[in-house]
């Protein structure tokens, strides 16, 4: 189900535009717009949900599932050294789109400017 007023849902849709990184019938992922490091993406259930508390373990097992052919598709692109994984749950933990979203930070090492 997508909300109305979740820019996430609109990326999904197609409403707003996003550099795609990765897309089947359950999963879509994207670059963020605001890059942490080359490569940052955002992968993100196509059913929505608040974040990873309120989502039905079946929607998070299929997310999780396809993390590493993403990171693959990363990895293939960016040649990182390795990679971060964050997931911000409620405003107090920095999460501003209410749409459950993990973040893969690639990271290149010292001077990657992600800290
Ligand atoms: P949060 O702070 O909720 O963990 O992460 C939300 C992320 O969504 C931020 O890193 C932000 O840059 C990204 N973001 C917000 N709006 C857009 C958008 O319209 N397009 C893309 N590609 N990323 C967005
Ligand atoms: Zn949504």
């Amino acid at each position: 189900m997508s909300h109305d007023d979740c820019i996430f849902c609109k990326i999904i849709a197609g409403d707003i535009p996003s550099a795609k990184v990765y897309e089947d019938e359950k999963v879509y992922a994207f670059l963020d717009i605001s890059q942490v490091t080359k490569g940052h993406t955002l992968v993100i259930p196509k059913q929505h949900t608040k974040n990873i508390f309120e989502t039905p373990p079946e929607v998070a097992k299929e997310l999780f599932e396809r993390i590493p052919t993403i990171a693959n598709a990363i990895k293939n692109t960016y040649k990182p050294l390795g990679m971060n994984l964050l997931n911000n749950n409620g405003e107090a933990a920095e999460q501003s789109v209410f749409h459950l979203h993990i973040h893969l930070i690639p990271r290149y090492g010292d001077g990657d400017g992600y800290t």
